[in-house]
C-alpha cells in the first residue's frame, strides 16, 4: 500500500478475508503508527516481511480505484524527480492525506446551464481548432504547440478541443500559471461550457477541494482548471491536457518535489496516451526545440483577432532621457502618460519589484539593513514603514535610530519598488485614479477580481504593478504600458535571464491595445542595444529565439544539454563545508557528465540555513538520475544537512 508520505516505497499490510478482492489502485484505510491513513493498493508484497509483524488493512473506501495510467505516472514522476512515490501520491490525494474520506461520493457535478454559442472562428483559428479537435477525437499521445500572439484567439481555439473532449465523455484539464489571480478566464469557461469548471489551487477552501476531488476521482467533473498541482489529481477518465502560457516559470515547483508542471503534463499525456496542448505567445526554447526536432507539432495563429494590431514598442534610453533626481519616470514616459490621461485612456506601469525600496541605508554610517536569516537586503514597504525580507517571514517596523550608529532621521531609501512608482505617479498626476497591483495588495482571488473589475469598468486610470498583472487580463481601454526598468531581469547571470525578460516584457506589452485603439509600449532601459531590447522594439521574436538557441547550443546548455542541481543546506556552516568537500571527492568519473561546485548558493543563507550547491552538466541523452543516485549514495549525510535534488533547474538561487 502506497501512503501519502515522503518515505521510501510502499508498505506491506495483511489483506483480511472480507477484502480479498482488493486490487491495485483501490483506496484503503490502514493503520500507521497511531494514525489511520488513506493509501492506495500498489501491488503484491514481495513477501520479505514477517507476516506476524504485519497489520491488516482496515477498510476499502467507496472511491473508484486510481486508474493504471495515474499509478504509472506517480511512479514515473517519483523516478524522474528522485522523490519518494508517496510524496507524489500525497499530491494526488490533494492535501487530504490525514483525513480519510468517510462520505460516499456525490453523484452530480454542477448543473449545466445553456452554454454560450462559440464565436465564429477566423479561417486560421478554424484550421487550428480542427487540427486539435481531430487529435482529441482520435485519442492517442501527441503534443501540440499552439503558438500565437496575445489576443490571437488561442483560448477560443483550445476551447474547441475541450468541447470535443467533453463530447467524448472524457475529462479535460487546463493548467494555468498563478491561477488564483486568473478570474476572467474562469467566467469565460463557465459561459462557454455552461458549467463552472472545478478550480484547483492552494487558495481553494477545504470543502470545495473535497468536493472537486471526489468529482475528479469519480469522473463526474468534466473540466478542471488548476495550478500545476492539479496534474496529479486522480482523474478517472482524462482525455486532454492544456498547458496555457507554457513558458511560465510559475509551472516550476521548487520545494518538496521539484518538478516542472509543463514537462510532467507531457509525460502524463504520453503515459495516458492523450493529447497535450501547450499554448503561448512566447514559447520556451525547450518547447521550440521539441518542435524543431519533430517531437511536437505546431499550430500558428499569426494575427490578433478582429484586426487589433500589436502595440508599438519604443525604447527609452535612460542615458539620453534621465529621470529627475529621486524620480524614475523619464520625461518621454511622463508625456506619454499625460497624453493618455488627456485622451481618457488607461495606462499601466510595470516594475517587477514589490514594496517601496529594495534597500535602506543610514546616511550617517552607511549601515545597510539586511535580513538576519537570509543573505538579502530588507525591502522597505509603506503603510506604517516596515522592513520585510522577501525570502522569509522576517518583518519589522523601521526603527527610529540606526542600529549601528544610533543616528536618527538619517535613513535613505535606495531605488524604487512599485509603491514608490505609485507615489511618484500620484505626485505627477494628482487627478489620476491610481491603483497598485502586487501580491501585497491582493491577497486572494476576490481582491484580484475586484481590482480587475474596477479596471474593466474604467474606474482606474493607472495601474502600477508587478508581474502578476502581466497575465492574461484583457482591458480594452488600456492603451499605454510603461516598463520602468526593462533591464531588471537581465542581471544575475541566470541561464534563462534573456529568454525570461523577453517573455515577460512581451507579455506585459501584449496587455496594451487589445481592441480598436493601437497600444503603445515604452521600455525604459540603460541597454537599448541589448538583443532583448532590440527584438522587443522591432517585434522580432523568432530572430531573438534563434540567436538565443544558437548560444545555448554552443555551450551545450538546456535545451541542448541537461542540468541538475544539488542543494545542500544546514544551520551549521562548518558541517555543510565538510559534506560539500566529501561529495566533491566522491564524484564518480562518468563520460559526458561534469560536476561543478560546491559553491555558495547566491542566497548563501536562507531562513537561517547555509546553502552550498553543485551543478551537474550532462549531454542530452544522459540518465542523470542514475549518476546522482550512485554519487549521493556513496556519502553519509549528517542529520542537520538537507539535500535537495533539482532535475532541470530553472532558478539558481
Ligand atoms: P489569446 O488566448 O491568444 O490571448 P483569446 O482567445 O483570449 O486570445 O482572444 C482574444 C480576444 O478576442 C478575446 O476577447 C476573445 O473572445 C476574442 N476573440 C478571439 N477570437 C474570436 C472570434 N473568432 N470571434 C469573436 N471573438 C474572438
Ligand atoms: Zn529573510
Amino acid at each position: 500500500v502506497l501512503l501519502p508520505l515522503p518515505l521510501t516505497g510502499a508498505f506491506d499490510y495483511l489483506c483480511p478475508a472480507p477484502l480479498s478482492d482488493l486490487a491495485p489502485g483501490d483506496f484503503v484505510e490502514v493503520p500507521f503508527g497511531r494514525k489511520t491513513l488513506t493509501g492506495v493498493v500498489w501491488g503484491h508484497a514481495r513477501g520479505d516481511v514477517d507476516p506476524a509483524k504485519l497489520k491488516p488493512i482496515l477498510a476499502k473506501l467507496e472511491i473508484p480505484p486510481l486508474p493504471a495510467p495515474q499509478r504509472r505516472f506517480t511512479d514515473w514522476v517519483a523516478a524522474y524527480t528522485m522523490s519518494p512515490p508517496g510524496a507524489i501520491l500525497k499530491m494526488a490525494l490533494g492535501g487530504q492525506a490525514w483525513k480519510p474520506f468517510k462520505r460516499k461520493p456525490k453523484g452530480a457535478g454542477t448543473p449545466a446551464s445553456n452554454p454560450a454559442a462559440p464565436p465564429t472562428l477566423s479561417p486560421e483559428q478554424a484550421a487550428a481548432a480542427a487540427a486539435l479537435t481531430q487529435k482529441v477525437t482520435q485519442g492517442g499521445a501527441s503534443v501540440t504547440l499552439l503558438d500565437g500572439v496575445t489576443g490571437s484567439g488561442k483560448t477560443e481555439v483550445y476551447c474547441e478541443a475541450i468541447a470535443a473532449c467533453l463530447a467524448k465523455g472524457q475529462q479535460a484539464l487546463v493548467l494555468l500559471p498563478e491561477i488564483a489571480l486568473t478570474t476572467q478566464i474562469l467566467d469565460r469557461f463557465t459561459a462557454r461550457f455552461g458549467t463552472a469548471p472545478a478550480l484547483w489551487h492552494s487558495d481553494v477552501s477545504d470543502s470545495t477541494r473535497r468536493h472537486s476531488w471526489l468529482g475528479i476521482a469519480t469522473g463526474t467533473t468534466p473540466l478542471v482548471v488548476g495550478a500545476r498541482s492539479a496534474l496529479f489529481l486522480p482523474y478517472q477518465n482524462l482525455g486532454l491536457i492544456i498547458v496555457d502560457e507554457e513558458h511560465e516559470s510559475a509551472f516550476k515547483q521548487e520545494d518538496g518535489v521539484f518538478y516542472h508542471g509543463r514537462d510532467m503534463a507531457v509525460a502524463r499525456g504520453h503515459i495516458g496516451q492523450i493529447p497535450v496542448v501547450l499554448a503561448s505567445a512566447t514559447p520556451s526554447l525547450e518547447t521550440l526545440a521539441n518542435v524543431e526536432s519533430g517531437r511536437y507539432d505546431r499550430l500558428v495563429l499569426p494575427q490578433r483577432h478582429g484586426g487589433a494590431v500589436l502595440p508599438d514598442v519604443t525604447l527609452i534610453d535612460l542615458c539620453a532621457h534621465p529621470p529627475e533626481r529621486q524620480s524614475w519616470l523619464s520625461p518621454p514616459l511622463v508625456s506619454a502618460l499625460t497624453q493618455t490621461f488627456a485622451d481618457q485612456g488607461q495606462a499601466m506601469l510595470f516594475l517587477n519589484r514589490r514594496g517601496y525600496a529594495p534597500l535602506t541605508l543610514c546616511r550617517a554610517c552607511g549601515h545597510r539593513f539586511q535580513c538576519p536569516n537570509c543573505s538579502a537586503w530588507l525591502v522597505a514597504h509603506q503603510g506604517p514603514p516596515r522592513l520585510k525580507c522577501h525570502h522569509c517571514d522576517y518583518s519589522n517596523p523601521l526603527p527610529k535610530h540606526c542600529p549601528a550608529c544610533q543616528a536618527e532621521g538619517q535613513f535613505f531609501a535606495c531605488g524604487p519598488g512599485v509603491e514608490r512608482i505609485a507615489e511618484e505617479a500620484t505626485r505627477r498626476f494628482p487627478n489620476a485614479r491610481i491603483a497598485v497591483m502586487t501580491s501585497d495588495t491582493i491577497e486572494d482571488s476576490a481582491a484580484a477580481s475586484r481590482l480587475i473589475a474596477a479596471m474593466e469598468a474604467g474606474e482606474i486610470d493607472l495601474l502600477v504593478g508587478t508581474q502578476i498583472m502581466a497575465k492574461g487580463h484583457n482591458f480594452p481601454n488600456l492603451v499605454l504600458v510603461g516598463v520602468v526598468d526593462a533591464d531588471l531581469g537581465l542581471a544575475g547571470g541566470d541561464l534563462r535571464a534573456a529568454e525570461r525578460t523577453f517573455q515577460l516584457l512581451q507579455q506585459v506589452a501584449g496587455r496594451s491595445g487589445r481592441s480598436t485603439r493601437r497600444g503603445r509600449v515604452f521600455l525604459q532601459t540603460l541597454q537599448p542595444t541589448h538583443p532583448v531590447m532590440q527584438a522587443l522594439a522591432i517585434g522580432d521574436r523568432d530572430g531573438f529565439l534563434r540567436a538565443e538557441a544558437a548560444e545555448r547550443r554552443l555551450y551545450a546548455m538546456p535545451p541542448f544539454g541537461r542540468l541538475a542541481a544539488i542543494i545542500l543546506s544546514s544551520p551549521d556552516a562548518a558541517i555543510l563545508g565538510h559534506v560539500g568537500e566529501a561529495l566533491a571527492k566522491a564524484v564518480p568519473a562518468t563520460p559526458d557528465i561534469r560536476v561543478l561546485g560546491p559553491a555558495d548558493a547566491p542566497l548563501a543563507l536562507l531562513r537561517g540555513r547555509h546553502r552550498r550547491r553543485f551543478l551537474i552538466k550532462a549531454g542530452k541523452t544522459v540518465r542523470l538520475q542514475n549518476f546522482i543516485q550512485t554519487w549521493l549514495g556513496s556519502v553519509r549525510f549528517p542529520r542537520s544537512v538537507r539535500v535537495q535534488i533539482d532535475i532541470d533547474p530553472y532558478s539558481f538561487f
